[in-house]
């Protein structure tokens, strides 16, 4: 498995301002309050595409703020709410929680989607806050901070096709040719230690991956082992292709001694459905042989690596091969994020030496949105807390007056109503 990890910061956009201002109108005096409410700020979206293979960008892009909302203006016009930013990331990414690890969300089909920090509510303009009590309220609500977190995205790869062949065979060359994967093309053994893996992209978003198997048979006979990591990578392959070189003396005998060494390193990979690749039909000789030599496999497609013919074939069968797999797996697990819904009270209070400490996502947001240079913004603030049920609460866990109160970074002094 090719892992690719990246982790983000999503900052979700500031909601706008609410307006304050009043009617003015030639003969009218005193207008009523008519400022606008503030657009909702934008939210960040992961979205998954096929068009990426790799979190590779984010690596340079890690941070993403969204876009703020409009600030709301006179004449009851409410400010725009904000458009939302994008970030997409490959199919089969996987979004957690950076710090507790929980899996948050599993992109794998295209356009699949997960809000990775919402943005901030828009505040409200003075009209709203009009009653019979406060005709004229000169006061208007602060826009939401957007939410702040950290995710770790996670994107595994499972080579589907695992390509397996002797050394010069042209297992680099086929694997560069069908996708963007770069290995080392050379005349010579033990070029490539490192597994490639490639992204083969077939037509209307089809694709598959296709890793290049170097070091079972070309480090094993060197007695250069590529380690348990990757043995346990290429056993997870969910189809085999066997890539021979026409022009070996008696390639029957070249894949006995690929399935030899094959089943030397694991059991499992007799389980994997088997395609046959003879390389290099565009030399004369070879191709002189290949009646001869098909009828002795089954799967068997005859192709040039070098020019390209038959390879449109071999990935069309593969590809029906991988997705019978995908399919099954599919049966056989569902992921069904765990959700629980759980009663959220509007507040918790902790005493404190200094005071009270008081948490909870509704009162934060009522003080955060809270202009605190205005006198009337703070009154209406308390009503707000007192119709929470704050003050009772407090009153019973024997608070006294002129004690502090804290909520997120504000503190205010306690009066009983
Ligand atoms: P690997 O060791 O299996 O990765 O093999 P490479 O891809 O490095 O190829 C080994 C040699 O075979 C290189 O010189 C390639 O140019 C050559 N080769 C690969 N495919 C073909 C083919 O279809 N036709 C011909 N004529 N040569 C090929
Ligand atoms: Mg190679």
């Amino acid at each position: 498995m090719f892992i690719d990890l990246a982790r983000i910061r999503a900052i979700g956009g500031t909601g706008g301002k609410g307006c304050c201002s009043f009617r003015r109108e030639s003969f009218v005096p005193r207008g009523g309050p008519n400022g606008g409410d503030g657009g909702n700020g934008g939210d960040i979206i992961i979205v998954a595409t096929s068009r990426l293979t790799t979190l590779g960008d984010l690596r340079f892009h890690s941070t993403w703020r969204g876009r703020p909302g409009a600030h709301g203006r006179g004449s009851d016009q409410h400010g725009k709410n904000a458009r939302e930013t994008v970030v997409h990331v490959p199919l089969g990414t996987m979004v957690r929680h950076d710090e507790t690890g929980e899996i948050l969300a599993d992109l794998t089909e295209e356009d699949m989607c997960f809000i990775a920090a919402h943005g901030g509510k828009g505040g409200k303009g003075n009209a709203r806050f009009a009653s019979a009590n406060n005709r004229v309220p000169r006061f208007a609500e602060k826009g939401e901070p957007g939410e702040d977190r950290y995710l770790r995205l996670e994107l595994k790869t499972i080579a589907e096709v695992g390509l397996v062949g002797l050394p010069n065979a042209g297992k680099s060359t086929l694997l560069s040719m069908v996708s963007a994967a770069t290995p080392k093309i050379a005349d010579y053994p033990f070029t490539t230690l490192a597994p490639n893996l490639g992204v083969v992209s077939l037509d209307n978003y089809r694709r598959l991956t296709m890793a290049d198997i170097p070091g079972i048979i070309e480090g094993a006979a060197e007695g250069k082992g590529l380690g348990h990591a990757f043995l346990r990578h290429i056993e997870r392959t969910r189809v085999l292709l066997f890539l021979l070189d026409t022009g070996d003396e008696d390639p029957l005998e070249t894949k006995a001694v690929l399935e030899k060494e094959l089943a030397q390193h694991s059991p499992l990979f007799a389980e994997r459905p088997r395609f046959f690749a003879l390389n290099k039909i565009d030399i004369t000789e070879n191709r002189a042989r290949l009646d001869a030599l098909c009828k002795h496999f089954d799967n068997v497609f005859p192709i040039s690596a070098a020019t390209h013919e038959g390879v449109a074939e071999l990935l069309e069968a593969l590809w029906t091969a991988v997705e019978r797999v995908r399919r099954e797996e599919a049966e056989a697990e569902t992921f069904e994020p765990e959700k629980e819904y759980v009663y959220e009270a509007p507040f918790s209070i902790e005493e404190e030496s200094k005071g009270f400490r008081v948490e909870g996502k509704r009162i934060l947001r009522a003080v955060r949105m809270t202009d605190f240079d205005n006198e009337e913004a703070i009154y209406h603030l308390h009503d707000i807390l007192s119709k929470m049920g704050l003050f009772k609460s407090l009153k019973r866990l024997g608070a006294q007056p002129g004690q502090s109160i804290f909520i997120g970074d504000v503190e205010l002094e306690y009066h009983p109503d």
